[in-house]
């Protein structure tokens, strides 16, 4: 349809609820949603009755890039393409006719449903989806009506701007705005989890900053690269991510020289924890994130997480720890990590791995491993070596 001016709806989740932080919560979704949107072209967007409007203002605003930007940012429970059209009923129908059966594409069934906010329109819902559905089976004589279990919903949006016709809006992201919750410290290696773990917790509001642990030489920088990768395509739904490095190649040097061989990844993962806590400290971050899931490996036992964890007092957040390999690969295919994931190579974690890990460790056990360590100076030493990269899907 040559003369209709497409617009893209969003539709808040649960923001909707928030009560008298609902307006925080809007202005954090509409700043995250503009920030998407750069590259696109260029658009107007405002929010009206628990929907962002996002409006072209010239030819060469990339609607369907923005849809698809759009379709990433957390907040968002549907997204769609509308026609936005004159409110009167002739012009209704005429987007009816020519807009709607490209949008339906092969669909074999459907309905159409009309919503009035605006009641100075003259004819009610009702009348108004009878006419539209009327309309749309003139253009595809095809179709059929189905009312209770349609394949497509043509919805017809009265709204006080205009009105709004499209064919049925697509998932989106869900959750709840970016910064919202806080900043969080994803703890990130070069695996299938702890992607997963940073979507999830920026999913639940967390601006999600990233640490990883290297150890040249033991490890190379490829898996170095590989890390970077895997934050720069986290990013596309939390947004832009500061990644710190910091080298334990000093600490599992010392780890195999003086402690039992059994210890060895435990004692890891306490340094790992203590040194993220002191970059949380730095840099404003109130929780830190891991990507553990309960007995998948000797590490992440009850009895290794309690040890693990009773290395720092910050919260950390564990949002795969309930589900199975075969969901967090679900979701890492979903957000597109999975291909990188896989890619072979070594984490510093698996380079002296103990041939057999305490499974069932004991606290004191471990304190009397780690009194034979010079803590501090090791971790003094290790966090000399931090420093920071920024990464970006889109640039
Ligand atoms: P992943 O798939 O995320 O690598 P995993 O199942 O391999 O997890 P572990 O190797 O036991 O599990 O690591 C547990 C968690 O510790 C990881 O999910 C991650 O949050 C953190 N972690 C492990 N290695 C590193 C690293 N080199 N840098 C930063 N964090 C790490
Ligand atoms: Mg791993």
């Amino acid at each position: 349809m040559k003369d209709c001016k497409e617009i893209i709806l969003c539709k808040y989740g649960e923001i909707v609820l928030k009560g008298l932080n609902r307006g925080y919560f809007e202005s954090l979704l509409i700043k995250e949603l503009q920030k998407r949107l750069k590259g696109c072209g260029a658009f107007r967007v405002y929010s009206e009755q628990s929907t962002a409007y996002v409006e072209p203002l010239d030819g060469d605003a990339d609607v369907d890039l923005a849809l698809e930007r759009a379709k990433t940012v957390f907040g968002f429970v549907t997204v769609t393409k509308a026609c936005v059209v004159e409110k009167k009923i002739e012009a209704i129908l005429d987007a009816a006719r020519n807009y709607i059966p490209q949008a339906l594409g092969g669909v074999r069934t459907f309905k159409a449903e009309a919503k009035r906010s605006d009641k100075t329109f003259p004819l009610k819902s009702p009348e108004i989806s009878a006419l539209v559905g009327g309309a749309v089976l003139e253009a595809m004589p095809k179709l059929k009506v189905d009312v209770n279990a349609p394949e497509a919903v043509v919805r017809v949006e009265i709204r006080e701007f205009g009105a709004y016709l499209h064919a049925g809006a697509e998932k989106a992201a869900g959750g709840i705005p970016t910064g919202s919750a806080g900043k969080a410290l994803l703890l990130l290696s070069g695996g299938i989890d702890s992607p997963v773990a940073g979507y999830m917790m920026a999913k639940r509001g967390c601006v999600v900053e990233a640490l990883h642990f290297e150890s040249i030489p033991y490890t190379s920088e490829q898996a170095k690269e590989k890390v970077m990768q895997l934050a720069r395509e986290v990013t596309v739904y939390t947004g832009d991510m500061k990644v710190a490095v910091i080298s334990l190649t000093k600490i599992q040097e010392e780890l195999v020289r003086s402690c039992e061989e059994e210890y060895f990844t435990l004692l890891l993962r306490r340094f790992m924890m203590r040194l993220a806590q002191r970059v949380a400290a730095r840099d404003g971050a109130l929780a830190l994130i891991t990507g553990e899931s309960l007995g998948q490996v000797a590490s992440q036992t009850m009895q290794a997480l309690a040890v693990t964890d009773a290395a720092v007092s910050l919260p950390v957040f564990r949002p795969c720890i309930g589900m199975d390999k075969e969901e967090i690969i679900r979701i890492s295919r979903k957000i597109g990590t999975f291909d990188t994931s896989i890619l072979p190579y070594e984490d510093c974690c698996t380079v002296f791995t103990p041939k057999h890990p305490k499974t069932r460790p004991e606290l004191e056990k471990v304190l009397a491993q780690e009194a034979k360590l010079d803590i501090k100076a090791l971790e003094d030493e290790a966090f000399d070596t931090l420093n920071y990269r920024w990464v970006s899907y889109y640039k």
